[in-house]
């Protein structure tokens, strides 16, 4: 991507200062989903290393993960799948509890939104400490879809999530380096 591009992505996103928690600087990512160039170029650069991969679904984790996922899933041609918070899919689910920066939260899929071989992309805003990306991975596997990789808006490099998920391809448009 032109390094115009990454500029304009880094200048939209804000840090929010103690939120949710003290001591926990927030991404957020609302100036750039607000602007039509940014929000354009962000889908872009978290489509485009998955062209041609044969992408069939695109995950997204609630909830910002269903903003930037759902046009990447079109971008690539594939369906889109949403994975949730515990108790607001209405069909059967599978689910994973997780440790994340801030406390711990269980996600769900639906049993039958992935079928069995289906190649699947999860796309998310931060990677973190990587619970949530290991959380998904595992429910992707326990439904017997195979993963092709990840793609996250930011990465804060400093807290190592890709530790957790790096036997999959990862691929992130910005680091947070500290
Ligand atoms: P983790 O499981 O620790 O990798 O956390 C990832 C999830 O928490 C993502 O869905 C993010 O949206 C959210 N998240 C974690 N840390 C931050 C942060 N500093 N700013 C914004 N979102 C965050």
């Amino acid at each position: 991507m032109a390094a115009s591009a990454i500029d304009t992505i880094t200048g939209l996103i804000r840090d929010i200062p103690d939120f949710p928690e003290p001591g926990i600087v927030f991404k957020d990512i609302t100036p750039l989903l607000g602007d039509p160039t940014g929000l354009a170029i962000t889908v872009d650069a978290l489509a485009s290393p998955w062209a041609d991969l044969g992408i069939e679904a695109v995950i997204g984790i609630e909830a910002r993960g269903f903003i930037l996922g759902a046009p990447v899933a079109l971008a690539l041609g594939a369906g889109f799948v949403p994975m949730r918070k515990a108790g607001k899919l209405p069909a059967p689910t599978t689910s994973a509890t997780y440790g994340l920066e801030y406390g711990v939260d269980t996600i769900e899929m639906h049993l039958d939104a992935i079928g069995s071989g289906t190649r699947t992309l999860v796309i998310d805003d931060v990677l973190a400490t990587g619970g949530t990306a290991a959380a998904a991975a595992s429910l992707v596997g326990e439904v017997g879809g195979e993963l092709v990789g990840y793609g996250f808006l930011i990465e804060l490099e400093f807290l190592s999530g890709r530790r957790k998920i790096d036997e999959h391809r990862i691929e992130t448009v910005m680091t947070v380096s500290g």
